[in-house]
């Protein structure tokens, strides 16, 4: 079995786009519509001699109600199924309430959740991401998923043991 590797966060942090970077397809929908990837999608990737799988999920806003609901319920489902969690921030916007809801919910977690700031492309990106280690989820890890900027790095730590 590989090992597989969720990622999660809010609508519109990059969760696609990353997706797409890891397994080097644009299968995952990538828009400009927040939540457009309303179900999770399984991917294979092959990233720094690590095999695994990636699963990509509609993402979570904390406050679920109807298709909201039934997206969190996924990506819930894809935590629960992973041996590591990505959970996506994105350091442009900042720190959200519903990042504050998905994080609660991680800290009860015991798998190994790794929190990472995306788009620090072409922004100061050690001050955009100081907010999130009000986070309690240890590291903050930044990367640009649409330039591939610290995403090597950051598979190598992650995997490294599976
Ligand atoms: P998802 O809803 O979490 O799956 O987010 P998407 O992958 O669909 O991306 C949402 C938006 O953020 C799209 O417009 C992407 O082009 C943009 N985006 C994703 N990654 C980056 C990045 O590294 N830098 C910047 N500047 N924009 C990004
Ligand atoms: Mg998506």
């Amino acid at each position: 079995m590989l090992p597989v590797l969720a990622l999660v966060g809010r609508p519109n942090v990059g969760k696609s786009t990353l997706f797409n970077r890891l397994t080097r397809t644009r299968d995952a929908l990538v828009a400009n519509f927040p939540g457009l990837t309303r179900d999770r999608k399984y991917g294979q990737a092959n990233v720094a001699d690590h095999e695994f799988i990636v699963v990509d999920t509609g993402g979570i806003t904390g406050d679920e109600e109807g298709i909201d609901a039934l997206m969190a319920g996924q990506s819930l489902q894809a935590i629960e199924e992973a041996d590591a969690v990505f959970f996506l921030v994105d350091a442009r916007a900042g720190l959200t309430v519903a990042d504050e809801a998905i994080a609660m919910h991680l800290r009860k977690q015991e798998k190994k959740v790794f929190l990472v700031a995306n788009k620090t492309d072409g922004i100061d990106a050690d001050s955009a991401t100081g907010e999130f280690y009000a986070l309690a989820l240890g590291e903050v890890y930044q990367i640009a998923a649409a330039h591939g900027k610290g995403v090597r790095s950051l598979i190598e730590k992650a995997l490294d043991g599976f």
